[in-house]
């Protein structure tokens, strides 16, 4: 929890529980196409949505794409303090923009007042690898928390604190240091991120050690998971995060798996993989078990509500650590799915 809390239309950032975000990669300009990916994110669990706004025809696009959805969306905007403007007129929920950025102290101060009039926060994102040259002779996480405290206190200057702060990096530590500092420096909410992670597998590791690293000193307010991906795989990554680190504040289902071994009698892997996708949307609190053989299986799957251990042909399924029924191999994903539906708590 920050100090300050920033409201973006019905979500506090700032407050107890960690706001889910991605980005769209459709082009903004695409209606119907941007529309459906947020649908799609939505439903995924992504609270609050983050649109490109490269040019005025995005800008007046987002007044059809905030009627569609039902998700706060956020205009990201560089250097533009009129498309800025634009965004706001047309239903942004908030504005990621850098003040010191977008020209003369005059543009900013009546960037400043018209936001505020409107009650439209501003999420100030410095990225690392964008620095602006002045800070250049610095190191990285000295580069960017000083550009973070200039562009704060430009806006505190025109009498604005309606302010989110992002210093990302794709440098993981470099990210921790800084988001760190800022952390002790400023009172206002922190998006936290790793920037340009990577790929699926390189990227979501990244993400985890930057992100969870700083959740769980309790730092950040809000977070993205960027990933060389589809944003739906972000979703589901920044979930799994919360859930690492005790912060998933909804119910959920939780499978733990064995990592198998010479034991190992039934396809793991395949019943893990399975049950967790059909069972990622169901709102229960569950443990399940998928272990590979009954000598180890049941004992191994500590706390889980049921689960199945491996046999040669037929599998153990059990419930709260004792026998329920032996079924034969080809009805295990079945009879775990009929667990699942049927479970009260
Ligand atoms: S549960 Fe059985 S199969 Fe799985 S790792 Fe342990 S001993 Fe091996």
């Amino acid at each position: 929890m920050s100090e300050k809390k920033v409201r973006v239309k019905n979500l506090v950032i700032g407050d107890k529980d960690i706001i889910v975000q991605s980005m769209t990669n459709t082009k903004t300009a695409n209606i119907d196409a941007t529309i459906a990916q947020i649908l799609e994110l939505e439903k995924a669990g992504c609270e609050l949505v983050r649109c490109t706004v490269p040019d005025k025809e995005s800008a007046f696009a987002l007044k059809e794409i905030v009627k569609g959805v039902h998700i706060p969306v956020v205009a990201d905007i560089h250097f533009s303090s009129d498309l800025a403007l634009l965004a706001a007129d047309n239903g942004a929920a908030k504005i990621r923009i850098n003040p010191g950025n977008i020209g003369s102290l005059d543009k900013v101060k009546y960037l400043a007042s018209y936001l505020k009039e409107r009650n439209i926060p501003i999420r100030i994102g410095v990225n690392g690898g964008s620095l602006d040259k002045k800070f250049k002779h610095l190191n990285q996480v000295d580069g960017m928390v000083k550009s973070v405290l200039e562009h704060v206190h430009l806006l505190e200057d025109n009498n604005f604190d309606d302010i989110v702060i992002s210093c990302k990096s794709s440098n993981v530590f470099n990210m921790i240091k800084a988001y760190r500092r800022i952390h002790e420096l400023l009172p206002y909410p922190l998006h936290i991120g790793v920037t340009e992670a990577g790929t699926y597998t390189q990227g979501l590791i990244k993400n985890a050690i930057g992100i969870g690293g700083l959740l769980a000193d309790g730092i950040g307010d809000t977070i993205r998971v960027s990933l060389t991906d589809t944003p739906i795989k972000e979703i589901y990554a920044a979930q799994n995060i919360l859930k690492a680190c005790n912060l998933y504040n909804k119910p959920y289902v939780e499978i733990v798996s064995c990592p198998t071994c010479g034991r190992t009698e039934i396809n793991v892997q395949e019943y893990a993989n399975k049950i967790e996708e059909y069972a990622r949307t169901i709102n229960k609190n569950i443990k399940i078990a998928v272990m590979g053989c009954i000598v180890n299986g049941i004992g191994e799957s500590e706390g889980a509500d049921f689960g199945v251990a491996g046999g040669k042909e037929k599998s153990v399924i059990f419930k709260d650590g004792k026998q329920l029924e032996i079924v034969k191999n080809d009805q295990i994903l079945e009879k775990l799915k009929e667990l699942v539906d049927n479970f009260n708590g």
